[in-house]
């Protein structure tokens, strides 16, 4: 057996976003050691994720944390030790995995030819609802941690309210399944929408909502993004192309690189064109269920008034969805599509709805 090699890396549990500086031995195991971590793998269980080089990322066949480092040598000794090390986790299928390697590969061309924004459109269509239900799961976990974990809001009778509105909308705006909307107990108000057609609404937007037709256009905002794909593209566009290989292999927990696309996607705006199709899709699907689509332009208004945004904060719906003065007369200037459906929600539907944090008026305590 040759001599035990050591290095420097991150250790990162895969529950948080939180990087641990680790020194790492290979030894008959790896031994992970630091001030908040101490682990001792089997090389039988580590497996790699497919990292652009000299970074390489070493996870555990049955373990949701992984290491990340630098050096070279120190890889190399690793592969020639673990037999399993480029077995990927989770079965993927092998052709699966070389058409996506291969799509990984013109994308990286594509990104060279047109830039990251075009390619991320180029291939966001490309993303099978499997690997997309995946990602949405990541991002979503990635972004409640970012915002401090904020305890779901599940109040039974206000949550069968706002299922029924997901539903309506959903059916309006052409959207099956409908998306999967939680909301959050959060001060912020702020909405998003992530792949895989999920939506977390933090509650203060709820709280600022000064009607349910207010409160719909915000959902069918989001999902007119949902319905366009924004979020998929968005999410290329801010991790990259090699995330989305490591993606296909099966390992993202922990990876720093998932940290920047749950910042990107509470705080990167999506362009005025996506907002202005968001707009025009969420004013058409409200009218349609019933309510009133140009409801969405006041509170919009009221958001901008207030500045609602913290100073450096990542978290205001402005900053996710670029706010103009003109977006809001394009919405008010939007024609009527009114039907004889009945109101979106009445009136004690939309005080039960406001209670779904548990308090009566939605105000998010302290
Ligand atoms: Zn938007």
């Amino acid at each position: 057996m040759s001599e035990p090699r050591t290095t420097t890396g991150l250790y990162f549990d895969g529950r948080s976003a939180r990087a641990h500086a680790v020194r790492l031995r290979l030894g008959e195991r790896l031994e992970i050691a630091g001030e908040t971590a101490r682990l001792d793998w089997s090389l039988l269980d580590l497996r790699a994720a497919e990292t652009a080089p000299p970074l390489a990322r070493i996870g555990h066949a049955e373990h949701p944390g992984s290491v990340e480092f630098e050096d070279a040598a120190f890889a190399e000794a690793l592969a020639a030790r673990c037999p399993d090390l480029r077995r990927t986790r989770g079965g993927t299928g092998l052709p699966r995995l070389v058409l996506w390697s291969v799509a990984a590969g013109v994308s990286v061309l594509l990104t060279a030819i047109y830039g990251v924004p075009a390619a991320a459109n180029l291939l966001a269509p490309l993303v099978p609802p499997s690997l997309e239900a995946r990602l949405g799961q990541a991002v979503d976990t990635q972004i409640v941690g970012l915002l401090g974990d904020p305890p779901l809001c599940e109040a039974p009778e206000a949550r069968a309210v706002l299922d029924r509105l997901v539903g309506r909308l959903a059916e309006t705006m052409a959207l099956s399944p409908p998306p999967q909307v939680s909301v959050r107990r959060h001060a912020t108000a702020n909405a998003l929408a992530l792949p895989g057609t999920r939506v977390i609404i933090l509650s203060d937007i709820i709280t600022k909502a000064e009607s349910a037709d207010e409160f719909a256009g915000i959902l069918a905002h989001e999902f007119g993004h949902v319905a366009a794909r924004d979020p998929v593209r968005s999410v290329i566009r801010a991790g990259g192309t090699s995330f989305l290989l490591s993606l296909v292999l099966g390992d993202l927990t922990g990876s720093t690189v998932l940290v920047a696309v749950g910042q990107a996607a509470i705080a990167a705006g999506y362009s005025r064109e996506a907002e202005r199709a968001a707009d025009r899709a969420a004013v058409a699907g409200v009218d349609r269920a019933g309510g009133d689509g140009r409801a969405l332009a006041a509170i919009l208004e009221r958001i901008t008034e207030k500045h609602d945004e913290t100073p450096g904060g990542l978290t205001g719906f402005l900053r996710s969805h670029p706010y103009t003065a003109e977006r809001a007369a394009a919405i008010r200037a939007t024609p009527g599509d009114k039907t004889d459906a009945p109101p979106l929600l009445s009136e004690a539907d939309w005080r039960t709805l406001r209670g779904i944090c548990g308090s009566k008026d939605g105000k998010t305590p302290g």
